[in-house]
């Protein structure tokens, strides 16, 4: 279908939160998806300082080891109260990866400096490493505000505490499709599709 000819993609991740999302945003196009966590491949450790240096790394790493096209996602929360952390460790600021209590600590973070600006965004980098090819990299952000109360229930990760810029419910109360539009990996996604086609 097209110019990179990818038949086959492997979703470099064993996040389902981000798996389910990536995975209807390709359903329109006749590409067999599969997962990282689906073929038990390891999960590539996040050594880089960057959302594009771990991108890079789960890409590379996992096709290597597989063989096939492989598309990670390395993203997170920008907190500019917080100077923008979580940021690339996101994942790891949850202990256990217990988002509600994740969400819990940023709150308290955030009322603890005292700040009135609860501004944040997310950032997104998709790494697309097809074997033999130079990796390719599609850039997404999303600008909102973090909200003291938890609303909604779908989504992943921060979702329930993340309402985007011009809109008055938080991302847990939005669609899949209607986050995709918006989002950070959708907005980063749509120029993957732009280079497919
Ligand atoms: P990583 O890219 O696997 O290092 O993890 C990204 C982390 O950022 C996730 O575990 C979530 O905490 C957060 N994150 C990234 N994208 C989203 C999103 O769309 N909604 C909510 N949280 C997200």
């Amino acid at each position: 279908m097209s110019e990179l000819h990818i038949k086959k993609l492997v979703v470099a991740s064993h996040n389902q939160g981000k798996i389910d999302e990536i995975t209807e945003m390709l359903r329109p196009f006749d590409i067999e998806v599969l997962s990282a966590k689906a073929l038990n491949l390891p999960d590539v450790e996040e050594t880089g300082t960057t959302f594009k240096e771990n991108a890079e790394l789960k890409a590379v790493q996992l096709s290597e080891i597989c063989g096939l096209p492989c598309l990670a996602d390395d993203s997170g929360l920008c907190v500019d109260a917080l100077g923008g952390r979580p940021g690339v460790y996101s994942a790891r600021y949850a202990p256990n990866r217990d988002f509600d209590k994740a969400m819990q600590m940023l709150i308290a973070e955030l009322r603890d400096c005292g700040a009135s600006d609860w501004s944040a965004h997310f950032s997104c980098v998709l790494a697309l490493k097809i074997p033999e090819r130079e990796c390719l990299f599609f850039e997404g952000r999303v600008d909102g505000k973090i909200v003291s109360e938890r609303s909604g229930t779908n989504g992943f990760g921060f979702d329930p505490i993340f309402q985007p810029d011009g809109f008055d419910k938080t991302f847990a109360n939005f669609t899949s499709e209607e986050k995709s539009k918006i989002s950070h990996r959708g907005r980063a996604f749509q120029k993957f599709i732009a280079a497919l086609s």
